[in-house]
């Protein structure tokens, strides 16, 4: 992908034509696959995730089981056609790094200690990448979770701002993480105003940090009625009675 001579243009637009405040086209949907007791498929723009959980079930190996609380497993992976240039098949380093970020992320808000020596897996499968995967991930895992019926004390959502051209958007794409000066992933459990995850590649000064962590809130708060949305389209809709 070549640099374009310019991210923003003359009228303050990005190179999707977004506005510095605008969210890529967001879809959400809840209960996409039969084989796991939860899943999401979740879409920003070209990211495409979807998000599968099974548990709670008996910890195995039953050696890594824990006597006070259920383990939280975490994978993160993006399939090998997720981008242009073929991924290498395997966990990279990078997958198992955003792996823990995200686990620990939603370890803040899930009530592990309900299910004592019980795993609960969640699998994070990127299809198609183009930026923002592990903020989409987290939004597309928590609402797998609550799908799943694990109970939390909220869900976790999550978008990345950053600096293009100096300038401070929301929801980066892959062009604009890639040739910008800054991408800070931030994800939150939105009911407590807590942060679960904040990252930062690049630089910002401390005014940038400050108006960054507010554009992104920004994001967080319309990401998190749209997950309560899809959660409401799938939970209110009552199944036939069988006769
Ligand atoms: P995030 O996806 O959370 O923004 P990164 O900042 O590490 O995480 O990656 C930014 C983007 O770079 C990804 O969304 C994807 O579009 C691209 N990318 C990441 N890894 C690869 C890879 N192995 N090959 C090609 N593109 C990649």
């Amino acid at each position: 992908m070549e640099k374009p001579e310019r991210l923003i243009d003359e009228n303050g637009r990005r190179v999707d034509g977004r506005k510095f405040d605008e969210l890529r086209p967001v879809k959400m949907e809840i209960g996409v696959l039969d084989k796991s007791d939860g899943s999401a498929y979740v879409e920003f723009g070209g990211t495409k995730v979807i998000a599968a959980v099974f548990g709670p079930r008996e910890a195995h190996p039953r050696h890594l089981a824990l006597p006070d609380r259920a383990i939280l497993n975490c994978r993160y992976h993006m399939t090998s056609f997720s981008v242009e240039e073929r991924k290498p098949l395997g966990m990279t380093r990078r997958e198992i790094e955003l792996s823990k970020v995200i686990r620990e992320a939603l370890e803040t808000v899930t009530f592990l200690e309900e299910f004592p020596r019980a795993s609960i897996d969640v699998y994070i499968e990127v299809i198609q990448a183009d930026g923002g995967t592990r903020t989409t991930g987290l939004t597309a895992a928590s609402l797998a979770l609550a799908d799943a019926g694990i109970p939390m004390a909220d869900l976790v959502a999550a978008v990345a701002v950053g600096k293009v051209d100096g300038q401070l958007v929301l929801d980066l794409c892959d062009i604009e993480d890639k040739y910008g000066e800054a991408d800070m992933p931030v994800a939150m459990a939105p009911r407590f105003n807590s942060i679960v995850l904040l990252q930062l590649n690049g630089r910002m000064t401390p005014e940038e940090f400050r108006k960054g962590l507010a554009l992104a809130q920004k994001g967080i708060s319309e990401i998190y009625r749209l997950q309560r949305e899809a959660l409401k389209k799938k939970f209110s809709s009552v199944p036939p009675m069988e006769s």
